[in-house]
């Protein structure tokens, strides 16, 4: 599924984030940027050891990163020349932050694409898998924030941005949305 929205398209597709060829690629990481399962592992292998090694410098520098910011590393061996990196929250049952900070890394790997002249960047569900954010909670936040950022920033070079759903029920649930 596709639509046009403020000159970006924004899409919905099925599959592995490791096999889409786009600019950047987000990872739903944790804080410590050392790497974990879902996503982040596929990520992780996939990509080779040149991410993990950038990702130890970023966190030997400035300590890891906290929920709801974003930091950069190249793409290694897969198909998109960047990984974002951003964290989600873990979902407890909302009262802790947890819509901000979700909404939040949506903007700030946004952001960051934009500072590095990123224009067509893939987003996985953050949070809704071993974080525990319920889809149906999460996909408008998703897809919402994204297109509260196009909207505010009309001079974003970010022509084309994808949401890659891992299966039917968050596919779904994005859909409904979109
Ligand atoms: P989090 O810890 O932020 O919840 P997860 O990786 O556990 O991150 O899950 C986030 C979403 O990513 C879930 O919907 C999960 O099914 C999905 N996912 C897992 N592996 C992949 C992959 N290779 N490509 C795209 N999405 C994936």
């Amino acid at each position: 599924m596709k639509i046009k929205y403020k000159n970006t398209d924004i899409y919905l597709l099925l599959g592995n984030i490791t096999e889409i060829k786009a600019d950047a690629i987000v990872n739903a990481a944790n804080s410590s940027l050392m790497g974990g399962g879902g996503v982040d592992g596929a990520i992780h292998r996939a990509g080779g050891s040149v991410i993990h090694e950038q990702c130890i410098k970023i966190a030997k520098t400035s300590g890891g990163c906290p929920a709801g910011e974003a930091v950069i590393t190249d793409g290694g061996s897969l198909p998109s020349k960047y990984v974002i990196h951003t964290v989600g929250p873990v979902y407890r049952g909302s009262g802790n932050n947890e819509a901000e900070l979700l909404s939040l890394c949506y903007i700030n790997s946004m952001t960051l694409a934009d500072s590095r002249d990123i224009r067509h960047i893939a987003f996985p569900s953050i949070s809704t898998g071993i974080y525990s954010y319920p889809v149906s909670l999460a996909a408008p936040i998703a897809v919402n924030t994204v297109k509260d950022y196009l909207s505010s920033h009309p001079d974003s070079g970010i022509s084309t941005v994808g949401f890659i759903l891992f299966d039917n029920k968050t596919y779904s649930e994005y859909e409904k949305i979109l």
